[in-house]
């Protein structure tokens, strides 16, 4: 037999944006449940919060954006279906405050984001290629471009998905004095990945034989560029310990999926929802939904074992776009939502260009999201609040804003519920 949980709120999603609106919900005293059939992009993409890193002005490349808190009154001028546009270039500021405080009192003890809307960080990719970020990880901090100091990449034998050589001379091509060297580590896996050594830097006597192999190799000015593998659940203990031992600033370059910054995320918000008496679901996929009118009443979930039946006043849909299967375009070159099958905006037109040649090039198809009002709610449903990549009009990898508005809209559909709810203003 189904059965039936009760909740004042379902979150379809665990990304930033769902965990992020979950959590804020849950801390203005809200009995709320997220369900996602698995985690959020947290895991693939690099942990930094970028609010706008380039400004799509049809220049190619596009223009790099120094200071988001100056280029956004602009851009959402001229970009008036930009999820932007839609929640208020004053909304984000508070937003990315609060996820700032989330990660500095979670979990990770010390952990802390630094930055501000006012300036962009200048950070190196796995690649050597330069990307603005508004707020970024203490680990990654030091690797600012325009900071003072040659920098040192080291790669990591046996893992493969940082290529110092290549890092470093794509450095140098930005005029930053930079070079590569190789630490072999004691590792029993061939294919040891980023998330593997994660969890071995976390052993103090395993990171001291890594430091007393490269110390001997370094030049007095240099600062240390590393892979993003300094620790999950401490990586604070281990950075900063390394930069003792080391006595020079050290800093993670992200690789290749698995991201171990973003896996950081995932769990300080995933423990302020906790804390804050919320649940999570994860291995729930949301198939369908009853509807009493205009409202959506309850959601269908299959999980393993059994299907289950959550019933809550307000659902908030972060369910994201093509990436997480949330959008799929047909063979007969419809868009449609796979989740509760809203209506979409922002599909190119019939006959007009959907892709471009260019991967990075503007692709029109990427601009499609669920179809919403200007308080966030699914066309035609008052009780449905959409949020986080689900959301139509912009193109987060071209612009670099994917995680400041999954943050922005994630905290502000929990802003929504709450004043339609009357409920506490959040702790
Ligand atoms: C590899 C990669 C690199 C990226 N790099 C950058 C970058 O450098 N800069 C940038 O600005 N942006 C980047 N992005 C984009 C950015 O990460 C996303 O825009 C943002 O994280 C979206 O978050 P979200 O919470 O909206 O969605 P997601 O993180 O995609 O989460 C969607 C959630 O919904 C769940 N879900 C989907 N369908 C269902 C269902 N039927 N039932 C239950 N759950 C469901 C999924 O399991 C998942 O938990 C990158 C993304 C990826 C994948």
């Amino acid at each position: 037999m189904r059965r039936t949980l009760h909740y004042d709120a379902v979150v379809v999603g665990a990304g930033v944006a769902g965990l992020t609106a979950a959590a804020r919900l849950a801390e203005s005293g809200a009995r709320v449940c997220v369900l996602a059939k698995g985690v959020g992009s947290t895991h693939l993409a690099p942990g930094t919060v970028d609010v706008l890193g380039y400004e799509p002005d049809g220049s190619e490349p596009p223009r790099r954006v120094d200071s988001p808190a100056r280029a956004l009154p602009a851009f959402v001028a001229e970009r008036t279906d930009h999820p932007y546009a839609l929640l208020g270039v004053d909304s984000i500021r508070p937003a990315l405050e609060w996820f700032a405080e989330r990660i500095e009192h979670g979990p990770q003890q010390g952990y802390r984001y630094l930055g501000e809307m006012e300036r962009n960080h200048l950070l190196p990719t796995a690649v050597g290629a330069a990307r603005p970020s508004a707020l970024v990880p203490e680990t990654m901090a030091a690797g600012d471009l325009r900071g003072t100091g040659p920098i040192c990449v080291v790669g990591l034998h046996p893992l493969r998905d940082l290529w110092a050589s290549l890092c470093a001379a794509n450095i140098v091509r930005l005029g930053v004095e930079a070079r590569a060297v190789e630490v072999g580590l004691d590792v029993d896996r061939p294919d040891e990945n980023a998330l593997g050594l994660a969890r071995r830097f976390e052993d103090p006597g395993f990171r001291r034989t890594f430091a007393d192999r490269l110390a001997p190799q370094l030049r007095d000015d240099e600062r240390v560029a590393l892979p993003a593998v300094l620790g999950v659940r401490d990586p604070h203990g281990v950075w900063s310990e390394l930069e003792t031992w080391l006595g020079r600033p050290v800093f993670e370059i992200p690789t290749v999926p698995p991201s171990v910054p973003g896996m950081r995320v995932s769990d300080a918000l995933r423990a302020a929802l906790r804390a804050a008496g919320g649940r999570l679901v994860v291995g729930a996929e949301v198939g369908g939904a009853e509807r009493d009118g205009e409202r959506v009443t309850a959601l269908q979930a299959h999980t393993a074992g059994r299907d289950t039946t959550y019933a809550a006043r307000w659902v908030v849909l972060a369910t994201g776009g093509f990436n997480s299967g949330a959008l799929a375009l047909g063979s007969d070159w419809v868009v449609r939502e796979t989740v509760l099958g809203l209506p979409v905006r922002g599909a190119p037109a019939p006959g007009a260009r959907r892709f471009v040649p260019e991967y990075f090039g503007e692709q029109p198809m990427s601009r499609v999201g669920v179809a919403v009002d200007p308080n966030q709610r699914a066309e035609g449903l008052e009780n449905v609040i959409v949020a986080g990549a689900a959301l139509p009009g912009a193109e987060p990898w071209r612009e670099g804003s994917g995680e400041g508005i999954a943050i922005t809209s994630g905290h502000r559909a929990a802003e929504l519920v709450r004043a339609e709810e009357g409920l506490g203003a959040a702790v």
